[in-house]
């Protein structure tokens, strides 16, 4: 199962009810290193968390919180 939340607000943006490496979502496609940035996995590795920003935050920068590290 893979669960879309925004990076920024938390919010639930939806669910899809397959395996995260179902090539429509082009998950797998990502680089190492966005994958790491983006995916989240559970402790079992059933369930994988992709970090996106909604329509809410999207007009903010894509690295606006680093700002504040
Ligand atoms: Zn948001």
């Amino acid at each position: 199962m893979v669960r879309y939340e925004c990076r920024r607000c938390g919010r639930r943006l939806g669910v899809y009810h397959g395996a995260w490496t179902d090539p429509e979502l082009g998950l797998t496609g990502l680089s190492s290193v966005d994958q790491a940035q983006l995916l989240e996995w559970d402790d079992q590795g059933a369930v994988v968390t992709v970090k996106v920003l909604c329509d809410h935050c999207l007009p903010l920068p894509w690295d606006d919180n680093l700002w504040y590290n």
